[in-house]
């Protein structure tokens, strides 16, 4: 392992690798990854993979539009000769009280705005969309083809190729123990491998993003909660679209081999760093499903798992560098949508590491703003 480097990121799930590849593309050279485990073990190889535009803040409407344009050409740009396996087979937003298809009219005005187009539906027109959906519910529901998803495991391989090609050097299975400051600024990590001297470090560590801030005194208002996820046996295409319910924090999609991916939120998961199943999320996924899109209820489960969101107080990330201790930068707390946010994390990060002009302003994620009560009012967010 190096003892030294321009830049050490933690974390080698997509935040990480996305920063890495940016900063390398712009020259950073002597740039170093360290990961406790392997690439793409943590959230980012746990997570549903779904990418929307469809969100009601202009930031986010913004950040997504120009994450899924990067994904659209991913293969390219990251020069892959595997395929991330993007599939743009929309996003349905089903809403079963008037209150949410206001909202969502609200939403659709910055959205296109943003230039994204989504649009409101009836239930009926709802249905032609997706066959099985059960309409008796439904007050209406919006729509974005240009929504998707794609391979967590591919997208962070084709990012992690590309930033090795350029020269960054990854080292798995090395964790993190410390972080070195001498006269408010960073000099170092240390690993349960050694010691690696640097002036800059990002923390990427999602759901252990706390307790690497608190090895520089940093204290940040975040906490881990665990997500569980489940996917059937595979059958004839159904559902073109992920469906997916605020309401009922609820989302569910048919894979390309005709498994269906189901996850819903649930306010009794336990906020720590837990990641077993358990027969209750079942239970109550079988459930919701149910109400919503009742032949479905009917598969078998093939496989079911867990894992962790990092939870900010307005459940959207910090984008920023720690005030008193120079050299120390933030890329977390991204409730479950870190993934499709990937692609501009890494512009982002890369921006403000080299004090570019950023691409996208991500400026409202600070780190001030739960000292501020500046929180930020994203009403479409599981
Ligand atoms: C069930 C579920 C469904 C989800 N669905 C979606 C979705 O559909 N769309 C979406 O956009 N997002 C979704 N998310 C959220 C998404 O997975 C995360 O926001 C995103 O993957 C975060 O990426 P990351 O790179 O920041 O973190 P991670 O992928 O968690 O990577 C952080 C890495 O840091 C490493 N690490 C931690 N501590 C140390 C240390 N001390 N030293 C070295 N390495 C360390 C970890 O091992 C880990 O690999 C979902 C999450 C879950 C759990």
């Amino acid at each position: 392992m190096k003892n030294s480097a321009e830049v050490v990121i933690i974390g080698g799930g997509i935040s990480g690798c996305s920063t890495a590849y940016n900063l390398a593309k712009k020259g950073v050279k002597n740039i170093v990854v360290l990961e406790k485990n392997y690439i793409c073990s943590g959230s980012t190889g746990r997570c549903g993979a779904g990418v929307r535009m469809q969100w009601g803040t202009e930031m986010n409407c913004k950040i997504a539009k120009k994450s899924i344009e990067f994904y659209e050409h991913a293969n390219e740009i990251l020069e892959y000769d595997r395929d991330v396996e993007f599939k743009q087979s929309g996003y349905l937003l089903i809403a079963d009280n008037e209150k949410e298809i206001e909202q969502f009219k609200k939403n659709i005005v910055v959205q296109h705005e943003c230039g994204i187009p989504s649009s409101l539906l009836t239930p009926e027109e709802a249905k032609k969309i997706v066959p099985y959906l059960n309409t008796d519910m439904l007050k209406g529901a919006a729509y974005c083809s240009k929504d998707g998803f794609l391979n967590p495991f591919k997208t962070t391989d084709a990012f992690y190729r590309a930033a090795k090609r350029l020269g960054v050097k990854f080292n798995t299975f090395t964790e993190v123990t410390g972080i070195i400051k001498e006269k408010g600024r960073v000099t170092g990590v240390e690993t349960n491998k050694g010691v690696i001297h640097t002036n800059i470090v990002v923390n990427a560590t999602n759901a252990y993003s706390k307790s690497i801030c608190d090895m520089i005194g940093l204290g940040i208002p975040v906490y881990s909660e665990r997500h569980q996820i489940l996917v059937t046996e595979p059958v004839e295409p159904m559902q073109e679209p992920m469906v997916m319910s605020f309401g009922l924090n609820l989302y569910v999609q048919q894979s390309p081999e005709g498994s269906f991916i189901m996850g819903r939120g649930d306010n009794s998961e336990p906020r720590d760093l837990r990641i077993t199943s358990s027969w209750h999320f079942a239970e109550e996924m079988a459930k919701t499903i149910d109400a919503v899109l009742p032949p479905i209820s009917k598969l078998r489960v093939v496989r079911q798992w867990a894992g962790l969101y990092n939870m900010t107080p307005d459940k959207q990330p910090i984008y920023d560098k720690a005030e008193n201790v120079e050299g120390f930068y933030l890329a977390v707390g991204f409730s479950g949508h870190g993934f499709m946010f990937g692609p501009i994390t890494g512009v982002a990060m890369s921006e403000m590491i080299l004090g570019e002009k950023p691409t996208v302003d991500v400026s409202m994620l600070n780190l001030d703003r739960f000292r501020t009560g500046n929180l930020i009012l994203e009403p479409s967010v599981v």
